[in-house]
């Protein structure tokens, strides 16, 4: 780190975490500098060294966020800490040697301080990518290192959640490293099927969910047989999936860059090589009469009872949308299993947004306002069950838990027997008993190689047990 070699720490750092036990604290030796505490803890670091506050303040060196500065060099002294509030640069200059070790070094120490609290707020909030890459800006080699780290988005795309509260900031070209993107990509090509083989592509970043800011051009474009596609930052976006996170809750700037553009240009094509057989300019369509927008409502389903603000319907384009995101969220087979027989949806009367899936008269899904993605409902599970084979979206639980976590309580660590490797934080899961039954459903907290290393915790955060009321 003294020499400024952040793309092989990268290297060090990552392949050390491949290798340790997840259960274990994670120290990073010789890190003790402001700038390096949010990549570091990006990467699972968990404790830092300090000795460096106290070599730095011997050698009259300040750190700051975006460096240290050497007393002598310095133009100004503006910091507000506990330590140099009041004083002024001349003033600090000319203490006494001892005393000005004493003041640098508390001033160090709380740089480091606040940098760590803040880090922990990114982290809390789930937006530790954002901090690492702004602190990564302030030296070139940490550029380097954020660069380097593109190379671990498999590893990395293990333990990152399939969603968050808050929208992603595009904070330059290595925010596409991050493992959203690359999970957005391999599910969009291994996981999207279109409606029809001839695609009709429309650009624009500036208002989302693209479907509400190209209306009339989306209806042109499928009443002439064409599915509408998005060119974005992250790729193609088909029109079917414009509302669900990562694609709706992301932040670009309206000015793009040529590295970003190019990527996503490689990925479209590639998408559309595989996906159509014709592709146009949605621009250049002819304008056909424009057919009714309404919602084709219908009478709620059998036994189910209709809230104010909401209606039912069975319009085909509204269930391709809920078929897409099932598809993308759970893959091909489970959607398949949740989308059998007739298809009702329970719908907002004023945002328009789906908010149940009815198969068959059972309630399988509900889709979530905030992401666009769905929790499970347990008549959703059993079907899964059914219909994937084991141990796609399972996690297993011992005898003894079963009664505990059927009533509703959470699933803990050192009571599974078994678990998707697939499933991600966040992800909806399906808690086994070991005869494959489904005793509730919930979402993950951690990943299959955590839980087994944890000696306790939860890993499951329980939604509904089987057997409640
Ligand atoms: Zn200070």
């Amino acid at each position: 780190m003294e020499q400024y070699r952040y793309a092989e720490l990268v290297d060090v750092v990552i392949s050390s975490k491949m290798g340790l036990n997840p259960n274990r604290p994670v120290h990073l030796f010789g890190a003790g500098h402001p700038m390096i505490l949010a990549f570091a803890t990006l990467m699972g670091c968990d404790l830092f060294d300090s000795a460096s506050y106290a070599k730095f303040a011997k050698d009259d060196r300040m750190m700051f966020i975006d460096g240290s500065f050497r007393l002598a060099e310095m133009q100004s002294l503006d910091c507000n800490c506990p330590a140099c509030r009041g004083l002024t640069l001349e003033a600090l200059k000319k203490t006494e040697k001892n005393a000005r070790v004493r003041i640098l070094a508390m001033h160090n120490l709380y740089a480091i301080r606040n940098e760590l609290l803040l880090v922990k707020r990114y982290l809390r909030e789930g937006r530790l990518w954002e901090l690492a890459e702004m602190r990564c800006r302030a030296h070139p080699a940490m550029l380097d290192g954020l660069r380097r780290l593109r190379e671990y988005q498999d590893y990395l795309e293990r333990f990152d959640p399939i969603s968050r509260e808050g929208a992603i900031f595009y904070t330059g070209i290595e925010t596409r490293g991050r493992p959203v993107f690359k999970r957005y990509a391999d599910r969009i090509m291994s996981r999207y099927i279109p409606p029809t083989r001839k695609a009709a592509i429309f650009y624009g970043e500036s208002q989302k969910p693209y479907s509400r800011a190209f209306p009339a051009e989306f209806a042109n474009a499928r009443r002439q047989g064409y599915t509408p596609v998005v060119i974005s930052p992250f790729g193609p976006v088909p029109a079917e999936l414009d509302e669900m996170y990562p694609l709706a809750q992301s932040l670009f700037p309206e000015i793009e860059d040529n590295d970003t553009t190019a990527e996503s240009e490689e990925l479209t094509l590639r998408f559309l090589e595989e996906k159509f057989d014709e592709t146009v300019s949605g621009s250049e369509l002819p304008e056909t009469e424009p057919a009714p927008e309404e919602t084709k409502v219908i009478e709620p389903p059998t036994g189910v009872v209709a809230r104010k603000g909401e209606i039912f319907t069975d319009d085909p384009l509204d269930i391709q949308r809920a078929l897409a995101v099932a598809r993308y969220q759970f893959g091909l087979e489970a959607a398949e299993a949740l989308f059998r027989g007739k298809i009702e949806l329970r719908k907002s009367k004023k945002t328009g947004k789906i908010r149940n899936v009815i198969s068959d008269g059972e309630h399988v899904l509900s889709m979530r306002a905030g992401d666009g993605l769905y929790t499970l409902r347990i008549e959703g599970a059993q079907r899964i069950l059914a219909a994937v084979p084991a141990p796609h979206m399972r996690m297993a639980v011992t005898d003894d838990s079963v009664p505990f976590v059927s009533q509703g309580r959470n699933a803990m660590c050192q009571f599974t027997t078994a678990c998707d490797p697939d499933l991600v934080p966040m992800d909806e899961v399906i808690v086994v008993d070991k005869d494959d039954r489904a005793v509730a459903t919930g979402r993950m907290l951690l990943v299959a190689d955590e839980i087994f290393s944890m000696k306790k915790g939860i890993a499951v955060k329980i939604r509904t047990g089987s057997e409640e009321d």
